[in-house]
């Protein structure tokens, strides 16, 4: 009988998309608590991440990247492989949203969203695998969905397609991966008070009425999402494939 917690990270070496701030940040420190190490992965410094994990000895190291390139993406993920080392986790959660009415809405808010929320974590889903599989290596993969890879939304019309599509490649990379010891899953966070969310927030009615709708009464923190990626990251989740886990204070079971 092991005496080890299996949602301990001990050893575990993850990668984090859109590490300096907001749901990324609670991943990265999360792991952190947990006993994992991170490679933060951004275009903007992440420089108060990397103060709160030397604030919890947690080994963290910056890299810039540009996700909006997805080639660009892929050349990091494999240059991080061959510097700091083999990778035990990919966290895809540098994500991006525009609001516009569907009749106006613009190729330009079309293709930025999908490229970054959904090319690019497609492609560096891909880079991890051929590296893990090309060792034999297990690995972890956690794409961040939403609640709008259930639902609709409002505006947000390239999100929500992109969104719908995390889940969706969740789904066939874990079947095409799970035979090989790597696990592809999802978090699908509610509201959760982040950037993201600042112009539903700064609108009084918007903000009132998605608050009366949250059966938990309460937005959602980036430490509520930052638990459930570890227990995706960690020995606890090795029959877990193909799963969008909604950490949404009950919204969608409303
Ligand atoms: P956020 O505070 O705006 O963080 C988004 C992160 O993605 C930032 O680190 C951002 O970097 C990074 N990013 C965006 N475009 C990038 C690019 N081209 N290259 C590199 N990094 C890029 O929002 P968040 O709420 O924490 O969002 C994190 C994830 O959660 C997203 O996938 C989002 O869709 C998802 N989500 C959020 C909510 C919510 O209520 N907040 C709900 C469901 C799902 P910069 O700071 O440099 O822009």
């Amino acid at each position: 009988m092991s005496m080890a917690s299996s949602f301990n990270l001990e050893g575990r070496r993850v990668l984090v998309t859109g590490a300096n701030t907001g749901i990324g940040q609670g991943i990265c420190l999360a792991i952190g608590r947990a006993g994992g190490s991170v490679i933060g992965v951004g275009r903007s410094a992440m420089d108060e991440t990397a103060a709160g994990m030397s604030a919890l000895g947690a080994p963290f190291k910056a890299v810039h990247c540009d996700l909006s390139d997805h080639k660009a993406a892929q050349a990091m993920l494999d240059d991080t492989w061959s510097g700091p080392g083999p990778l035990d986790g990919l966290v895809n959660n540098a994500g991006i949203i525009r609001r516009q009415d569907a009749a106006e809405f613009s190729e330009e808010n079309w293709d930025d969203v999908i490229d970054v929320n959904l090319k690019s974590t497609f492609f560096l889903c891909q880079a991890f695998a051929r590296l893990a599989l090309a060792e034999k290596r297990e690995g972890r993969i956690v794409n961040v969905a939403s609640v709008l890879s259930f639902q609709g939304g409002i505006r947000v019309a390239s999100y929500t397609a992109s969104k719908h599509g995390v889940l969706g490649i969740t789904r066939a990379l874990a079947c095409e991966w799970a035979p090989q010891g790597i696990n592809v899953n999802a978090i699908a966070p509610g509201y959760v008070v982040t950037n993201n969310t600042e112009a539903l927030r700064a609108d009084a009615d918007r903000s009132a009425s998605i608050l009366a709708r949250i059966p938990a009464g309460r937005w959602g923190t980036p430490d509520d999402i930052g638990d459930t990626a570890v227990f995706l990251l960690a020995p606890a989740s090795a029959y877990m494939h193909g799963a969008t886990i909604a950490v949404d204070g009950g919204w969608l079971a409303r």
